[in-house]
């Protein structure tokens, strides 16, 4: 059997950066809450935009990106991954004409918050969805403020939703961390 795993030929556990039981139980509960079609859990909500981005984007691309998410997120884009050449174009996402002029045919993503930290604002979800399937663009929504109970942004057009587990799915801030939950709807 163990040797099947390590051949990567069983699915099960064998190294637990990649996975283990406690782990995979938590992304599947949030996967499941949210509807998606899998789930990556992270260290901090700070790495799941790092995976995430790590994953659609080389230099020479962008994303564009609503002006009032967490400052958190706009540091690591602006101050960090502007350093691999991936450039952040700033938009007002309750203006979703806006959105759709700013994409470009490096665009990997549109990114925002169902509710924003700390403005409070709510997405357009529904128009966001529509200006991403015309472009042929991911749209990534953060639900860290809003969680499940309040919002299933698959359900109104997202295409990936992230996570800073670290606040409301914690529900104590005793902790540290994030996820990224994949729709299964872009190609
Ligand atoms: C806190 C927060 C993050 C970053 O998460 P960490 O777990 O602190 O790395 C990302 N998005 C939103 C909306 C947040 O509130």
């Amino acid at each position: 059997f163990a040797a099947g795993l390590f051949n990567l030929e069983e699915d099960g556990f064998i190294y637990s950066r990649l996975a283990n039981p406690t782990v995979c139980a938590f992304e599947e509960g949030l996967n499941s809450l949210e509807g998606g079609v899998g789930c990556l859990a992270t260290s901090s909500g700070q790495a799941a935009f790092t995976h995430l981005i790590a994953a659609l984007c080389s230099s020479g691309d962008n994303l564009v990106v609503s002006r009032k998410v967490y400052g958190g997120t706009l540091t690591l884009l602006q101050n960090v991954f502007s350093r691999y050449g991936v450039d952040t174009i700033l938009i007002d996402s309750d203006h979703p004409c806006q959105v759709e002029q700013s994409i470009n045919d490096r665009t990997r993503g549109i990114i925002t918050e169902v509710i924003g930290n700390p403005m409070m604002n709510v997405a357009p979800l529904e128009a966001l969805s529509r200006i991403a399937r015309r472009q042929g663009v991911p749209l990534i929504i953060d639900n860290t403020f809003a969680t499940p109970v309040l919002c299933r942004p698959i359900e109104w057009g997202a295409h990936v939703v992230v996570y800073s587990t670290t606040k409301y799915i914690s529900g104590n801030g005793n902790l540290i961390g994030g996820a990224i939950v994949d729709g299964g709807t872009f190609p």
